[in-house]
């Protein structure tokens, strides 16, 4: 398919409107968030257009000649350069900072790169997912180094510019190809584009300018959340390059389930069996609901499959202070299987009564002729 079509831009498209396509399709079809069979197929083709058409050189070749022009020139546009993308950066990160992408060509090694986003999941028992919580969690993400001030240079370092690239991060290279020759870019080897010197790369974060840490937060979990929902915790993910702004955290509460309550959105279901003189006569019965006990009247003649309604015992809607779900009871009417002598004496006389009423019935209605 054609790379300009998979991005769903015209072919006089700006880099700023590829870049742009290519974070809204990466952010759709990243195999960490779309669960389509097809999605990691179509997040690849994606990253092979982008690839392909954010570089130049290779986008002139791509004009002028197609993918095979690509392959004729040395380029293999069926992968990723490893050289210039980082997929384990996209892969670890959820909605990803792209800094790998970017990193490439078009850019100054030295330009700020946001950090990534990162994503953690928890799991709440069901109660707290009800009524709400502060939980700590505990992360890991990348903080700024502090012993070169996050510039990944030490600070008594000398020569810090990359000697191989001058700081560009980038080498031109020209490669001979049936077609001619071309001038391609790549990522410098020495620096690995970050256009600084490796001897005098921070010996505490590697050159990385940020080092990894654990931490402890507090996150407030607000009443009523619903299980897979996502809570954005901002500038808690990973800490940015060249004074880039850190990402954030996205943590994905996920909530158990209970062996005592059923809940659809913020209503309540339970199941509750009684026995069938109950149902025929009526009562009044306690009924555990997720904020305690309550008193609940049964109406006599309630058939069995009935439903019966605790208003506003349910769950209390997200982001509402007063208002609450229902808690449905359904009736499970109880026919004995064994009875005591007493109660089978009880039955027979019931079961006697019914006969003779059917049986007036049946006399009424042939008297009548029918
Ligand atoms: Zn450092
Ligand atoms: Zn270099």
């Amino acid at each position: 398919m054609d790379y300009y079509e998979i991005l769903g831009v015209n072919r006089n498209a700006t880099k700023d409107e590829l870049k742009k396509a290519f974070r809204t399709l990466a952010r759709k079809y990243h195999p960490d968030v779309n669960k389509a069979p097809d999605a990691a197929d179509k997040f690849k083709e994606i990253g092979k257009a982008y690839e392909t058409l954010s570089d130049d050189n290779k986008r002139q070749i791509y004009d002028r000649y197609g993918e095979e022009g690509l392959s004729n020139a040395g380029f293999n546009p069926h992968s990723f350069s490893m050289d210039d993308i980082d997929l384990s950066d996209i892969f670890s990160s959820f909605f990803g900072g792209f800094g790998g992408f970017s990193r490439g060509y078009e850019q100054n090694p030295n330009a700020p790169i946001d950090g990534e986003d990162l994503r953690l999941d928890i799991e709440i028992d069901f109660l707290e997912a009800c009524f709400g919580l502060e939980k700590e969690i505990k992360i890991k993400h990348l903080e700024p180094c502090e012993a070169c001030n996050s510039t990944g240079i030490d600070k008594d370092a000398k020569d810090t510019v990359c000697p191989v690239c001058h700081g560009q991060g980038r080498i031109q290279k020209s490669t001979q190809t049936i077609l001619g020759s071309f001038t391609s870019v790549t990522t410098c080897p020495n620096c690995h584009g970050t256009g600084k010197n490796p001897k005098a790369f921070c010996k505490v974060c590697n050159g990385q300018g940020a080092v990894a840490k654990e931490k402890k937060i507090t996150i407030k979990i607000p009443k009523g959340i619903e299980s897979g929902s996502k809570m954005r915790v901002a500038h808690e993910g990973n800490a940015g390059k060249n004074g880039g702004r850190p990402g954030d955290l996205y943590v994905v509460v996920y909530v158990k389930s209970s062996k005592e309550f059923a809940r659809h959105g913020f209503d309540i279901y339970t199941e509750l069996e009684i026995s069938t003189p109950q149902a025929v006569l009526g009562d009044e019965i306690k009924i555990k609901t997720i904020h305690g006990e309550v008193l609940a009247k049964i109406p006599s003649g309630i058939q069995n499959g009935d439903r019966i309604t605790l208003k506003g015992q349910g769950v209390p809607y997200l982001g509402s202070e007063s208002q609450k779900g229902n808690h449905y009871v359904t009736i499970k009417v109880n026919v004995p299987k064994k009875l005591s002598n007493k109660e089978e004496a009880l039955y027979k006389e019931l079961f006697n009564i019914s006969k003779e009423q059917s049986g007036i019935l049946d006399r009424m209605k042939s008297a009548l002729g029918k």
